[in-house]
């Protein structure tokens, strides 16, 4: 047997670390608002709002009061007798998308996405019989979750390799834009990513394709924006062939992109399905959900000798307290305007990283506080090793920022900033000048 020596935090097994290799992990005590402090007392700004999720900032007090009062009132519910606040909420997430109006609960994003796929695979079923639409099309550098449905559909092998072989049906094409072009090494691409899913469809047969899904900026794969185009486009090509189309929000929904859902920054396009997580609750408490159109919910629809419902079954999802909290953090995110401010802020912060012209950010990209640099000089990508490099310099400034790991190799060069939304101006200012530090050295070209 091998011999692992027991260190302080090692009864925890922590995610994508080697024990080995790996120092003795940050342990978090406490927040506030942006701000995090760690077991020795340091304070850090957390501009990643732990996993891009604590839209409204940490230590709310309505939030807390709201989980208090429904964890006395009603602790548990079964989803079969569901409490009237996860009612509510499900009309709330209806009213705020208009043309989605069916939620499923669960407990995180990638059981949401889990249940999009399903979804998507039986209303297909049951709305052409005599066909066999089971395919999903998902993109490479897309992160959809670590269950094995959602790890089928990511495209992002340091994620899957492990694990495979993984789901068959899950077709992957190209991501909506260029690395090569986005790192300097090409000028101009010749490839059009909807085409590519065009050929896609036309190789597989449309008949077997039940959805494409897609985060409509990917996150943790690197802040890949679409052009204006990609998504309009996508959608017809989704009503051409009968596909649903899923767009992943666990990230970008609720406000982090400058809109409520980052799909409404492309006109016409309405999803099928969305799934949420993260800043449904800004991660007050663990809720997932897969929200359809009438129009899917329609297909689960029939007598009941046809058992066209939809056979999913989770202890804890919708769970009452998770919709307390959720609704109380829906509240701050509309009273506070924090979409708007998501957007406001994400404007000034790229226009000041722009100014810099940096050598070294060969683009800037995202939405809204959704903010991702491609770090590359020269038509040269940054290793892994040299993006850390910048994030410990942030770091040691007392800020937190963060970067696309353990993707795919050779890609881990973009470093991420995504700070709550109710961040204060001069806290922006001080995450920015962190960062401005932390790239000096890189200028000087040490
Ligand atoms: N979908 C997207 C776009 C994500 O970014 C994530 C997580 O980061 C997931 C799904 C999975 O969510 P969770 O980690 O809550 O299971």
């Amino acid at each position: 047997m091998i011999e692992t020596p027991m260190r302080n935090a090692d009864a925890l097994w922590r995610p994508m670390t080697q024990y080995r290799t790996s120092a003795q992990p940050m342990l978090v005590e406490r927040a506030d608002g942006c701000m995090v402090w760690d077991a020795h007392g340091n304070r850090y700004l957390d501009a990643m709002s732990g996993l891009w999720c604590v839209n409204v900032g940490y230590g709310r007090r309505e939030i807390v009061e709201a989980c208090a009062e429904q964890m006395q009132r009603l602790c548990y519910a079964s989803p079969l007798r569901p409490a009237t606040v996860t009612l509510e909420l499900a009309r709330k997430l209806a009213s705020m998308l208009p043309g989605l109006e069916h939620t499923f609960f669960t407990n995180s994003g990638s059981e949401a996405v889990e249940t999009a796929i399903k979804v998507a695979r039986q209303s297909q079923h049951q709305r052409f019989p005599g066909e066999s639409r089971f395919k999903i099309i998902a993109r490479y550098r897309g992160y959809h979750g670590w269950t094995l449905g959602a790890l089928s559909a990511t495209g992002q092998v340091n994620r899957k390799r492990r694990f495979e072989p993984l789901l068959s049906g899950f077709v992957h094409v190209g991501p909506p834009a260029c690395e090569d072009c986005a790192a300097g090494i090409h000028e101009r691409c010749a490839s059009d990513p909807i085409d590519e899913i065009a050929k896609r469809i036309r190789y597989e047969g449309a008949e077997t394709i039940a959805a494409i899904i897609a985060e409509p900026i990917i996150g943790g794969g690197g802040v890949i924006e679409p052009s204006a185009d990609y998504f309009p486009r996508l959608r017809e090509l989704c009503d051409a062939h009968g596909m649903l189309l899923i767009a992943d929000e666990v990230i970008t929904g609720f406000g982090r992109t400058g809109k409520m859902f980052a799909y409404e920054h492309w006109s016409g396009v309405q999803p099928d399905i969305v799934t949420l997580a993260k800043g449904l609750s800004s991660g007050y408490q663990p809720i997932g959900a897969t929200v359809v159109s009438r129009q899917v919910f329609a297909q689960f629809y029939g007598d009941a000798a046809e058992r066209r419902e939809f056979s999913q079954l989770s202890t804890f999802g919708g769970h009452p307290v998770a919709a307390a909290a959720s609704l109380a953090n829906l509240r701050i995110i509309e009273e506070e305007e924090l979409v708007q401010q998501s957007a406001r802020l994400g404007d000034i912060a790229k226009r000041i990283i722009s100014e810099w012209s940096h050598p070294a950010i060969s683009q800037i990209r995202g939405k809204g506080l959704m903010i991702g640099l491609e770090m590359a000089r020269d038509g040269k990508r940054f290793s892994e090793a040299a993006t850390d490099d910048v994030i410990a310099r942030v770091k040691k400034q007392g800020v937190l920022i963060g970067r696309n790991s353990a993707t795919i190799s050779e890609l881990g060069n973009v470093l991420t900033i995504a700070p709550p939304l109710s961040i204060r101006d001069d806290e922006l200012e001080i995450v920015l000048a962190a960062l401005k530090a932390a790239l000096q050295p890189v200028r000087d070209g040490q």
